[in-house]
């Protein structure tokens, strides 16, 4: 904690359903796991949201003064395409479909969701975990809890989820009546129970295969995130993230291994938090249907990707999400005033800052600090950011000071973009922004001279080409194009 952001922090616990003041286990220290991307194909924008949300945890948690130790892993091994043990690993699948090895696929689809991680402009973590990485360290895990707590079966060695205490709390779920759960494995001791290990199928050679005391074949995918987040935090550690679709399967499995490893009830991590869904109208989105929204495909219809971070931040990240191109658009509106704003007061001050001290400003921080330690609300954040800007009268270099603050919370990147980067041209666009400004200027002096049929015709012609007029913009936006 510094003495900037004394507010104590509140974050909603999943595990007992309620707000607890933050504590943490290491004194100034905060360490927290975040389930990564399963990289058997692109990202899509409600992925993206699980990340701006562990973003921002992160972030605040460093204004707050915490030393923070972020780990977020990458699943390239184990991920079944059933949750419940059934159906095939999700990257030999998509190794096959495409004729390609495994290690490309996993390679392609992490390089791509680096690339929305570096768009949204969310933080490095300390480590990027890959789980292909720690199979020796699984194997030796599963060994250690093998006797105890597992059997095994000819298809595989399985967690008997009886042989903890409470097993499935965080899902509200017992033993037998698991949400989602499919007694599919024949031999299961009880429906909720898990592959640890998997074991490869007689006459069969997968792509990713190891061996083990159990045979030739490849983790569980509960098994990598308990192994990985012990590795790199140790247990127990402060908070766990994950969406919300986590909360009923992969983290009881996860609370259930740490357990059996750490010998105590203890989940392994204080604080199990979940972000909702993005929803669009056709309900959650998912990767497996197919066709879904990618963060590329906004920015090739001209969207900056920081105006749907915005759009994140503009939600609870407990609540819902609906995704509209209306609401991505309102979004981007929003994201350009606030950048005019910080340009203008970038001039004023002149690109210094100085210490905060006005009680205007002092008083803004303090709303700021009550809303983020409110369980990271960043949607009543965002409007007293847009309150600083428009504090005219106080001194430009301290508001200055004040925003970076802010922004180093919210993650928007204010003082590097700028108004030009928001002008995302859309891959379609037949012509270049300077042919458009030329054809303006051409509009501009037809009107002046009366000449209104000309003026039209140029307004016509730039809308066959996908250009929108937006005469009077209180933004000075000219022109934008369609999506
Ligand atoms: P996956 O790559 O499928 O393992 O998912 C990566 C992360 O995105 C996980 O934390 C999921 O819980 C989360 N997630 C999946 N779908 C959505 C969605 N529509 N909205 C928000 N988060 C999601
Ligand atoms: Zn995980």
């Amino acid at each position: 904690m510094n003495d900037i952001a004394t507010h104590p922090l509140q974050l909603f616990n999943s595990l007992t359903r309620q707000m607890e003041a933050f504590v943490s286990v290491h004194a100034g220290e905060a360490r927290v796991y975040t389930c990564g991307p399963t990289v058997y194909n692109y990202p899509h924008i409600g992925n993206m949201r699980a990340y701006v949300f562990a973003d921002l945890l992160g972030r605040t948690l460093s204004w707050k003064g915490y030393k923070l130790t972020h780990v977020i892993n990458i699943t390239d091994v184990g991920h079944l395409t059933d949750d419940a043990d059934q159906g095939e690993d999700k990257l030999e699948k998509m190794a096959a479909e495409k004729a390609q090895s495994i290690w490309d696929i996993a390679r392609h689809y992490t390089d791509a969701y680096w690339q929305d991680i570096k768009a949204l402009n969310i933080r490095q973590p300390a480590h990027w975990s890959i789980a292909t990485d720690y199979v020796p360290a699984m194997i030796d895990y599963a060994k250690g809890i093998a006797d105890k707590h597992c059997y095994e079966l000819d298809s595989g060695l399985y967690f008997d989820v009886s042989s903890v205490a409470n097993y499935g709390t965080l899902a509200r779920a017992s033993t037998d009546d698991g949400e989602g759960r499919i007694d599919a494995v024949e031999g299961k001791r009880n429906a909720a129970d898990f592959a640890i290990w998997r074991k490869t199928p007689p006459g069969e050679k997968r792509q990713m295969e190891w061996d083990s005391p159990w045979g030739k074949g490849a983790p569980g995918w509960h098994l990598e995130c308990s192994v990985m987040s012990e590795a790199l935090l140790g247990l127990p550690f402060d908070i766990h993230t994950g969406g919300i679709d986590h909360r009923e399967i992969h983290h009881p499995n996860e609370i259930a291994q740490n357990q059996a490893h750490s010998c105590s009830d203890h989940s392994g991590a204080k604080i199990w938090m979940h972000n909702n869904f993005l929803i669009d109208r056709t309900g959650k989105m998912s990767k497996s249907s197919g066709d879904f929204l990618r963060l590329q495909l906004l920015i090739d219809k001209g969207i900056h990707p920081l105006a749907y971070r915005l759009m994140c931040l503009q939600a609870h990240y407990r609540s819902e999400l609906e995704f509209t191109w209306d609401n991505l658009l309102a979004a981007l509106t929003r994201l350009k005033r606030i950048v005019i704003g910080v340009e203008r007061l970038v001039e004023k001050a002149g690109d210094q800052s100085a210490p905060v001290d006005h009680p205007a400003l002092l008083q803004l921080r303090d709303k700021f600090d009550g809303a983020l330690s409110d369980d990271l609300n960043s949607s009543k954040g965002l409007p007293l950011l847009e309150e600083l800007l428009g504090l005219k009268k106080v001194a430009a270099e301290q508001r200055l000071a004040l925003l970076s603050e802010m922004d180093s919370v919210l993650g928007l990147g204010l003082l590097s973009i700028k108004r030009s980067d928001l002008r995302v041209r859309p891959k379609a666009a037949t012509i270049d922004a300077a042919a458009i400004e030329a054809r303006l200027d051409q509009r501009k002096q037809a009107k002046a001279e009366k000449d209104f049929a000309t003026a039209d015709a140029i307004r016509d012609a730039l809308t066959a080409q996908g250009v929108d007029l937006m005469d009077g913009d209180p933004l000075r936006w000219e022109w934008r194009t369609d999506i």
